[in-house]
C-alpha cells in the first residue's frame, strides 16, 4: 500500500489533523510544529495528542512528519539567532516524544556569506546540542533547492552535516523532489542515476521520506517553487517512476503542492491509481 499524505495545517488541533487527512484518504501526513515563521507554540494539549494518536492508530494513518518553522536558522552567523534555533528545535523534540512512530523534518539553514563550511558545522553543532540518546524521533535534513546560500543544496553537503553528528542513528534526509531537480538533479531523465549518487555519497538507508512536488521551474534552476503533481517540469510520468522505484516504493510520501484539501484527495487518488 502506498504511503502517501500531504501537509496538512495544524491551525486547529492535533485531532483534527488525523481527521483531515483521513477526510482525503491519507494514510500519513506532516504539519508545522508551531507557526511555520517562527515563534511561541502554543502549550501542548495532551488529551489532544492522545486523541490523535488513538484516532490514527484506528484508521492506521501513521509515518507523521513533523515541519520544524522554516524560519530556523542553524547555521545564522549571529549567536542570538542560532540559539533561538537550537531552543526551538529541542522544545518541538520533547513534545514530539508524545506522538509515536513521528519524524521532525527541518531545513538545515542559511550560511549568508560565511561559506558553506562554516554552516555545515554550526547545523552538526546544533544537532549535537539537541539530540538526545533516549529520544524516539528521527531527525531528517531536507535536500535543498539552493536558493540564495542555502546549505543542503548537494548530497555531498547533507553528507558532510551527518559526519560530524554523534548520534547519527537518530539522523535521516527528506528528499524533496522539487528541491533536488531544481539543484540540477535530473530525476526526471536520470532517476536511476541520482538514486544511486545518493546511495554513493549518503547512503539509501538515510532516506526515510519523500516531499513530492512538481517544480515551476526548470533542472537546476535553484529557485523553490513548487507546483501540482504532473503540472510542472518534473511531470507525472517522473512521479509514477518515483513512487514505484524499488528503492523508494516503500518509503512515506508527502505532497507540499500548491492546493487545498480537495486538490491534495485528487494527487492522492491519482497517485495510489498509478502505483503497482
Ligand atoms: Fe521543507
Ligand atoms: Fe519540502
Ligand atoms: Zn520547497
Amino acid at each position: 500500500m502506498l504511503k502517501i499524505g500531504c501537509h496538512i495545517s495544524s491551525g486547529k488541533g492535533f485531532l483534527a489533523m488525523g481527521k483531515a487527512a483521513q477526510s482525503i484518504s491519507a494514510n500519513t501526513f506532516q504539519f508545522f510544529t508551531r507557526n511555520p515563521r517562527g515563534g511561541a507554540a502554543k502549550a501542548l494539549d495532551l488529551a489532544d495528542v492522545e486523541a490523535m494518536n488513538a484516532y490514527c492508530a484506528e484508521h492506521k494513518i501513521g509515518n507523521l512528519l513533523a515541519h520544524a518553522p522554516y524560519t530556523l536558522n542553524a547555521c545564522a552567523k549571529d549567536a542570538g539567532l542560532r540559539e533561538f534555533a537550537r531552543n526551538t528545535m529541542a522544545d518541538d523534540l520533547s513534545r514530539l516524544e508524545y506522538i509515536p512512530d513521528c519524524m521532525y523534518n527541518f531545513h538545515p539553514g542559511s550560511h549568508v556569506q560565511q561559506g558553506a563550511e562554516v554552516g555545515i558545522a554550526y547545523i552538526a553543532d546544533t544537532l549535537n546540542q539537541v539530540l538526545q540518546p533516549e529520544q524516539s524521533t528521527t531527525v531528517l535534513l531536507e535536500t535543498m533547492a539552493g536558493k540564495g546560500s542555502e546549505v543542503g543544496r548537494s548530497f555531498e553537503e547533507l553528507r558532510s552535516i551527518l559526519d560530524k553528528v554523534e548520534l547519527k542513528e537518530k539522523m535521516g534526509v527528506c528528499l524533496d523532489t522539487c528541491h533536488v531537480f531544481d539543484g540540477g538533479y535530473d530525476i526526471v531523465s536520470n532517476l536511476e542515476g541520482v538514486l544511486e549518487e545518493f546511495d554513493q555519497i549518503i547512503g539509501l538507508e538515510r532516506l526515510k521520506a519523500v516531499h513530492l512536488n512538481d517544480s515551476m521551474n526548470p533542472l537546476g534552476s535553484h529557485k523553490d517553487r513548487h507546483q501540482k503533481i504532473g503540472q510542472g517540469n518534473i511531470g507525472l510520468e517522473a512521479f509514477t517512476a518515483i513512487i514505484n522505484h524499488p528503492r523508494l516504493r516503500n518509503l512515506p510520501f508527502y505532497l507540499e503542492t500548491p492546493n487545498e484539501m480537495d486538490g491534495y484527495a485528487a494527487e492522492i487518488a491519482l497517485l495510489r491509481g498509478l502505483y503497482r
